[in-house]
């Protein structure tokens, strides 16, 4: 093993980040309205190799990473998923495979159970079958995600499903629960939507009222207690809706890393949102030199950047003033507390842009995250 930079030796100064999220390929074939991806996507030619992501993964064991999440896009899009995973497996690193389902037969899900996946994160899109597939912006996804959920199962892997709630399914929260139980899932994942990227372009269509969501939170909390022992229930949330921020990745440059499908290391997905910052790329820099001295990394790391009311608030050490991307996109300025709580001085223009998002009826009509924009399905 080489030997570690002097900060991350010294744990009280900076310790290895616990999980990776690598986003294996923007491809896609669904079309989420709230996807977490840029809007502009990576092209398939700009992709890192197989021994690209090979390299990376060994250096982030080396470091002390455990967990690494295969993501995309749809991860299943890259014909070398299982050469990936056996690798990882080989370095010791948990596999997290975050999938849409669709590109996976039921041979695949053997073979990637194979070759050591650990878990399996599966997305739904509604309860309701032709939603879901409007959602999703493609005929079909929802019968082909319910076989997905049974391959995983029978080829023993734990199964999570993920859903992310907005206007055209936040009535459905609880059935989305009933469903995950159905599917044979361990655990849900029930998560509001977040309003970066795809979703921001769309926050018009996807906003939920105040009272659809006060009744979602209520539902899937009440779920939580009745299910308590039939399954895990982790519930994200509504941002608009709050009053304090969520720690966004457990801080920045703290816990985790997310690398690009061109290989930039980013300390969370929407971090190319704030301008100057300065990434580095894995295919130019080690994982363990990225984690320590890049200047994104660094950019809000300590306590020197926290602006008032976090500088004297108890709270920074639990929430770090909240999400830098969220700060920058409401108030123009990343260093600033995250509007979402109730004590920065821009909170008023949250509830504005809740209220101006209100539901006015009807199918919402979304921007469908594509590379290339083609029909949505009906
Ligand atoms: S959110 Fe939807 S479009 Fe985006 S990667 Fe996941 S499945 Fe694909
Ligand atoms: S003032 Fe800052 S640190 Fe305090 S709760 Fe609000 S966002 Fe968090």
């Amino acid at each position: 093993m080489t030997s570690l930079p002097e900060r991350l030796d010294s744990p009280e100064r900076l310790a290895a980040p616990v999980a990776i999220l690598a986003e294996l390929t923007h491809r896609c074939p669904l079309a989420c309205p709230y996807c977490s991806n840029p809007l502009a996507l990576d092209p398939r030619e700009e992709e890192l190799s197989t021994s690209d992501w090979t390299r990376v993964f060994s250096q982030a064991a080396q470091l002390g990473v455990l967990h690494a999440h295969l993501s995309g896009g749809e991860p299943a899009a890259r014909q070398d998923l299982a050469l990936i995973i056996t690798h990882c497996a080989s370095v010791g690193l948990y596999t997290n495979l975050i999938t849409s389902g669709i590109g996976l037969t039921q041979d695949r899900v053997r073979e990637l159970a194979q070759a050591g996946l650990d878990h399996a994160q599966l997305s739904i899109q509604d309860s309701d079958a032709p939603s879901a597939d409007r959602i999703a912006g493609y005929k079909g996804a929802f019968a082909r995600k319910q076989a997905v959920a049974e391959w995983i199962v029978q080829a023993g892997l734990p199964l999570t499903v993920n859903a992310v709630i907005h206007r055209a399914n936040i009535s459905r929260a609880g059935k989305m629960i009933e469903l995950a139980v159905r599917l044979g899932a361990r655990r849900v994942e029930i998560a509001h939507t977040q309003y970066y990227g795809w979703g921001l372009l769309n926050r018009a269509a996807l906003m939920p009222s105040r009272a659809a969501a006060e009744a979602a939170i209520a539902e899937v909390e009440a779920l939580k207690k009745t299910l308590a022992g039939v399954i895990v229930i982790d519930h994200v949330i509504p941002d608009y809706h709050a009053s304090y921020p969520k720690a966004c990745m457990g801080g920045w440059g703290k816990r985790g890393l997310n690398v690009t499908p061109t290989g930039k290391a980013l300390p969370c997905h929407a971090a190319e949102t704030i301008p100057h910052l300065e990434f580095w790329n894995v295919r130019d820099h080690a994982i363990v030199d990225i984690w320590t001295n890049s200047p994104a990394f660094n950019a809000f790391r300590g306590e020197d950047w926290i602006r008032e009311p976090c500088r004297s608030c108890p709270r920074k050490t639990i929430d770090y003033g909240g999400c830098r991307c969220q700060a920058l996109a409401l108030t123009g300025d990343a260093r600033e507390a995250d509007p979402v709580c109730h004590l920065s001085p821009y909170h008023a223009k949250i509830a504005a842009i809740a209220a101006q998002n209100e539901d006015a009826g009807g199918a919402p009509i979304y921007s469908y995250r594509r590379m290339k924009q083609r029909e949505p399905a009906e």
